[in-house]
């Protein structure tokens, strides 16, 4: 059955694009939510190729778009301008707050995280950047340094002037670690639905502090970066109150805000556009990819005007960056989000999944704890619920295995890789959850007995 899928394994692709699974997928074609083997056999997608597929696989609108375009013009460099570039631009700046109105197009999120901390450096004069152990901000050799967990790096020096901060993790306690885990935390969802303040994050905020205080030089901070919600660390939800109490603090002490919702962005969450706003935050700089083209690669820095100015020294500069195809892209991608009323299906239908699966894991003893928002959910596997500690590496794969042979493809991650990630395209139905609910049933009772 994998023949063809061995051919194309070789000595010519990354080996970390061939080593990885044991059967490999070889995956054919695409629609919405579905994707399609070389047997023809349907999967529903949830990970949505890295949170990338935000409207659909091949969505027909974004498909006309791309088409039309391609038809008129493909690129011209940023030493042009296009009409596209101009109409897309300023659609999305209207979705953001305050004075976030200047847009740098790029390709990736890592480059667009290399963007940010170059402009915090120029802006504030500053050099010390802070991110949280449990993040992940790319894989370029500036933000390798920013993305703090070993699974990335590859012991070579890098990340100068780079500082990590404690994670909050609500769920396995204020270190992140569940070996010494001193705090008995509340679930990660009532951290995220109480209104107000949640007393915990000032506990969590005393590491941050120490960090300005006693690594970074006088204090100085040229930035701090965090996502909305941790994508690749596996759903990790801050308690409300965090971001702003850290935010408040890094600019007391010169530094900018920057808010990476390369995962966590364009309705995602349901509740908001972007997921900064569900913590009541500002950022002053918000950096975005993935779902913003749809598979695309497109991605962007979106800042202020006075930040902005700080780039007038040197000419920036990124030759596929905003293109007439990437442009059109991302246009109909932010279209086709109002129209299918995308945001508001991520709310009802993400509602219903966090609904579903909190039944599992009232259900089953190894999954200890079901969060999110929106369609952004994170479903982290333990050993006991008492321990809490992570369900190990080999029967993660067999229950990823088990669950894409019956058709259902799940995201792996977490600081121990022992959460499965829920991130669709955003048009998933309440049917495709009660499918899922019903393989990953099927797959538990398998695991545990
Ligand atoms: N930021 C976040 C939050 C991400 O999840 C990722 C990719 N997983 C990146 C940045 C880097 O994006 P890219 O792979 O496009 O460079």
């Amino acid at each position: 059955e994998y023949d063809h899928v061995r051919k194309v394994r070789g000595d010519n692709l990354n080996p970390a694009l061939v080593t990885h699974f044991k059967k490999p997928l070889l995956i054919h074609s695409g629609h919405m939510q579905w994707l399609f083997d070389h047997t023809g056999k349907r999967y529903l997608d949830l990970f949505g190729g890295i949170v990338t597929v935000s409207v659909g696989h091949c969505h027909p609108k974004v498909v006309a778009a791309v088409t039309d375009q391609m038809n008129k013009l493909w690129h011209t460099t940023n030493i042009y301008l296009h009409p596209k570039i101009h109409e897309y631009a300023e659609r999305l700046t209207k979705t953001l707050p305050g004075d976030l109105k200047v847009v740098y197009f790029v390709n990736s999120g890592s480059e667009a995280n290399d963007l940010a901390m170059l402009m915090a450096r120029l802006y504030t004069g500053n050099f010390d950047i802070i991110s949280l152990r449990n993040a992940y901000h790319g894989a370029s050799p500036y933000t390798l340094g920013l993305t703090a967990h070993g699974t990335w790096k590859y012991n070579i020096a890098n990340g100068f002037g780079v500082h990590h901060a404690s994670n909050p993790d609500p769920y396995q306690g204020i270190w992140g670690g569940y070996r010494d885990s001193p705090v008995q935390s509340t679930r990660a969802n009532e951290s995220t639905v109480v209104d107000g303040v949640c007393s915990s994050s000032e506990k969590y905020i005393g590491q941050l502090e120490e960090v300005i205080k006693y690594s970074i030089p006088k204090g100085k901070v040229a930035a701090f970066f965090a996502e909305s919600i941790q994508g690749v660390g596996g759903g990790v939800q801050f308690p409300l109150g965090y971001l702003k109490k850290a935010f408040d603090l890094v600019r007391a002490n010169g530094g900018v805000c920057i808010s990476d919702e390369v995962q966590s962005g364009f309705g995602r969450t349901g509740e908001h556009f972007w997921g900064f706003e569900g913590h009541g935050v500002v950022p002053d700089m918000v950096t975005m990819a993935k779902g913003m083209g749809n598979g695309f690669p497109l991605a962007a820095v979106v800042t202020t005007p006075a930040i902005a100015q700080t780039m007038s020294h040197a000419l920036h500069f990124n030759t596929f960056g905003g293109n007439p195809m990437a442009s059109a892209v991302g246009l109909s991608v932010l279209e086709t989000l109002e129209e299918d009323k995308t945001q508001e299906n991520c709310r009802v239908v993400g509602t219903y999944f966090l609904q579903e699966l909190a039944k599992l894991r009232d259900e089953y003893p190894i999954v200890g704890d079901v969060r999110g928002k929106g369609l952004m959910i994170a479903m982290e596997m333990v050993l006991d619920k008492d321990s809490r500690t992570p369900l190990d590496a080999t029967t993660m794969m067999e229950i990823w295995d088990s669950c894409k042979e019956h058709g259902v493809i799940l995201g792996r991650g977490g600081f121990y890789g022992n959460v499965f990630r829920i991130k669709p395209p955003m048009c998933i139905t309440q049917a495709d959850v009660d499918f899922t609910v019903s393989v990953l049933r099927h797959v538990l009772e398998q695991t545990i007995n």
